[in-house]
């Protein structure tokens, strides 16, 4: 096993891990439970004023901190399964082909969980 990748990643993703929180932090607050979408995050709504252009700020805002706290969840969910993979000696095998994905593709996206042929495929197919 490549224990010395394995080592980096774990840094790597906890690195980004803590760095994703940060920003979710930022806009919103942590549920005790995820609701039903499985989401732990909600998104703060902020008042701006009472007129209208207020409101439509207001809204806009809204929806663009949603938009980018799904995105945030979603990178953290990865990152959180990346790690649960390292400790389960999981880590960094093609969850398409079962093969082993290359220490070059792990460094530079720690969250990869298919190899470079399957991804290729799959995105063909799309
Ligand atoms: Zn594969």
């Amino acid at each position: 096993m490549k224990t010395r990748l394995f080592e980096d990643m774990k840094t790597a993703l906890t690195e980004e891990k803590s760095k994703l929180e940060a920003e979710l932090a930022g806009l919103s607050h942590r549920k005790p439970r995820p609701n039903e979408a499985g989401q732990t995050f909600a998104v703060q709504y902020e008042n701006f004023g009472e007129s209208e252009d207020e409101n439509a700020s207001e809204i806009a805002q809204y929806s663009d901190n949603l938009s980018l706290e799904q995105e945030l969840e979603s990178a953290l969910k990865d990152v959180e399964s990346a790690m649960k993979a390292i400790e389960n000696g999981t880590y960094g095998v093609c969850k398409y082909c079962k093969q082993v994905i290359s220490e070059d593709r792990l460094r530079a996206r720690p969250t990869s969980t298919s190899c470079i042929a399957c991804k290729k495929t799959l995105t063909q197919e799309l």
